[in-house]
């Protein structure tokens, strides 16, 4: 085999490239997930760790621009996870579809020339996050029509949330398929746009509901397995994503992204099951929100 190998290197150089360019494009992509770019609340309040202040955000984004990497909605990722493209790329996901991403976010996205995906709660839109309602969570209004029109003509993506933010892992099937496929609808027919990226709020799915995914013809799902994600081995219905808290240091940050920090960081024997579970869920028990 070592003869073939060096006759087909020496003879045929291009091959050797084009190995090369396959392994580029095999490598881990980083996809971040902010939730509100805002003023937090104050000390206590539940889920503050997902605010972020719009200062924090500019931050980040500058920082990872001046380190050359590029920050793309998960629809312009796709030819990246395909192993289609290789390059310093980075995944910019907004969960829920806050106004405060439109106010805040959207000017620092536009600036810096990167594109993020918002995943809307099509039973919300122009309303609030009413699935946090009694829990101590301020009431937070989401973007409406209008802002998720600039939101598109600034070239970012709208993806789906389901309907309701249910947990699907709690509904039954017919219900989880009608928040999925439905969710899709929602946005197309209000939007006249091609839905392609779907997020599952908390986090909670099982296989069947990456399969319900597929078929109503989404093109990629998110989850909050903390790691980035593998083009051509993780399930483009089930990437993983890493989650941005306002307690993370910048240099934590960039190595989520620029190097295989998290990836080492959730192998080890005693990680933490998901850090956003956290944030929502009472100590000693599992689980997850997004
Ligand atoms: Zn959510």
């Amino acid at each position: 085999m070592h003869i073939i190998d060096t006759y087909l290197r020496t003879n045929f150089p291009g091959q050797d490239m084009r190995d090369e360019q396959r392994q580029a494009s095999r490598k881990p992509i980083a996809i971040l997930s902010y939730h509100q770019t805002a003023r937090p609340p104050k000390r206590g309040t539940p889920v503050r760790a997902l605010v972020l202040p719009p200062w924090r955000f500019a931050l980040q984004m500058h920082a990872l621009k001046l380190l050359g990497w590029q920050g793309l909605s998960m629809r312009d990722l796709e030819p990246y996870l395909q192993g289609e493209k290789a390059g310093k790329v980075f995944g910019i996901t907004m969960d829920d579809g806050y106004l405060n991403n439109h106010q805040h976010a959207l000017p620092i996205l536009r600036r810096m020339g990167f594109t993020a995906t918002a995943y809307i709660v099509t039973a919300q839109i122009g309303g609030s996050n009413a699935w946090d309602h009694g829990k101590g969570v301020p009431t937070v209004p989401l973007m409406g029509l209008e802002h998720l029109r600039d939101w598109m003509d600034a070239g970012m993506e709208v993806g789906a949330h389901t309907r309701n933010h249910v947990n699907l892992c709690e509904c039954d099937a017919q219900t989880a398929q009608a928040e999925i496929e439905g969710s899709k609808r929602d946005l197309e027919q209000a939007l006249g746009i091609e839905v392609r990226s779907f997020c599952y709020p908390y986090g909670e799915h099982r296989a069947e509901h990456a399969e319900m995914v597929r078929r109503s013809g989404y093109a990629n799902g998110t989850t909050i397995v903390s790691s980035r994600a593998r083009p051509g081995e993780d399930d483009p219905m089930r990437l993983p994503r890493i989650s941005v808290h306002l307690y993370d240091k910048l240099p934590l940050q960039l190595a989520q992204v620029t190097t295989d920090f998290e990836d080492w960081r959730m192998q080890r024997p005693n990680r933490r099951t998901s850090p956003l579970s956290r944030w929502y869920q009472p100590p000693g028990t599992t689980g997850a929100s997004a």
